[in-house]
């Protein structure tokens, strides 16, 4: 399907697939012949219940989750979690942080305010840093496995062999390839980077790891609470699960090398990658500095060799149809996050724009 709409590079919220949009628009007043909206429905009626089965079924096929896994809808966000994983996991005692970029300093930092927190070992946002210092008898090892300011992304997961469960904060490359779940104790991520709207976050924990939440946490971020009730506790985001649900139907689906679902879904984003950073490294007027190791897939920060250019570089860019390549305001630069929805054609317009940008102001 073609589309008339510009490309939308922006961090998150983020662009979503239109084929998905557009069934929304489509159901926004009567949903299945229901009468209602999805958002007028009772979370507990037989017509919301039967949309948030399929989409934990969907997510589960999508990504394999094992049978030893919850997943959670729940609400509070990437940074919301920062506070609930060790208010849940660390029973008051030691974490150990590996600070990969901004997203995992901010969560060692949240963390502070429950357990006694290290930083296994600090980057310099361009990196994944080595010998990491850790505790054998920590409660977890964090690791943000995709940083999305930083542009940082864990290629493989790391394999701790200390018995300590990893937990990885997904938020930003989710369901863009596999993950290997045996490295794995909980992973979560918020929805608006890659799978839905803003106001839900998806919780995988392994169920050995429920039960052993601080007195202080709130029962609705009780892991324990919310598994039990199966993530009906108390009100979930329904609209957003909704379109999430939709997102993972469309992802089942999608086709692209011959291949099909997520593995589609990944070889697309290895090729919309490859080819931005093969655009990036072959000028010398542009500039992305992550190691090649571990440049995320998902989000490609780059500076202007003249950064005084860089009104203009978005002005432009705005203009050709190429929107929110404006990098974070702790970085400075471009960024273009090029999720699941972005199609190929979307890095083919950015790769043309760079080129011909260059040539009138290189
Ligand atoms: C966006 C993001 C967050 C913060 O999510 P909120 O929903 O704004 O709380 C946390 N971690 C990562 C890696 C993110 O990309």
């Amino acid at each position: 399907m073609t589309s008339a709409r510009p490309f939308n590079f922006s961090a998150g919220p983020a662009t979503l697939p239109e084929p998905v949009l557009r069934q929304v628009a489509a159901e926004m007043l009567d949903w299945h012949g229901s009468g209602m909206s999805v958002m007028e429905m009772s979370h507990r009626g037989k017509e919301f219940i039967s949309i948030a089965e399929a989409a934990e079924r969907d997510l589960r096929e999508l990504l394999s989750v094992p049978e030893g896994f919850r997943v959670l809808f729940m609400q509070g966000g990437g940074l919301g979690e920062n506070a609930i994983v060790p208010m849940n996991l660390s029973r008051g005692g030691k974490v150990d942080v590996v600070v990969t970029g901004s997203w995992s300093r901010k969560s060692a930092a949240e963390a502070r305010r429950y357990a006694n927190v290290q930083i296994a070992a600090e980057g310099n946002g361009r990196e994944i840093p080595r010998d990491w210092r850790l505790r054998d008898d920590a409660a977890y090892v964090h690791v943000c496995s995709n940083e999305t300011i930083d542009g940082v992304e864990f290629h493989d997961l790391p394999h701790l062999t200390h018995g300590v469960p990893l937990v990885i904060d997904c938020s930003s490359h989710l369901l863009s390839r596999p993950i290997d779940w045996s490295r794995v104790g909980l992973a979560f991520g918020g929805a608006q980077k890659n799978i839905g709207p803003a106001g839900l976050t998806l919780v995988f924990v392994r169920e050995e790891l429920l039960g052993h939440a601080l007195d202080i946490c709130p029962s609705a971020f009780n892991y324990a609470t919310v598994a039990a009730a199966h993530s009906m506790f108390n009100t979930p985001p329904t609209f957003a699960i909704y379109v999430a649900g939709l997102v993972f139907q469309w992802a089942r689906q999608f086709e692209y090398a011959g291949k099909r679902g997520l593995a589609a879904l990944e070889q697309r984003n290895i090729d919309k990658a490859g080819l931005l950073y093969s655009a990036l490294d072959a000028s010398g007027f542009y500039e992305n500095r992550v190691d090649l190791a571990c440049r995320s897939r998902m989000n490609v920060p780059f500076f202007l060799q003249d950064e005084a250019l860089n009104e203009t570089f978005l002005a432009e860019a705005k203009a050709a149809g190429l929107l929110q390549l404006k990098g974070h305001k702790t970085v400075g630069g471009m960024r273009a996050s090029i999720y699941n929805a972005m199609p190929l054609e979307g890095v083919q317009a950015l790769v043309g724009f760079l080129k011909d940008f260059e040539a009138r102001h290189g």
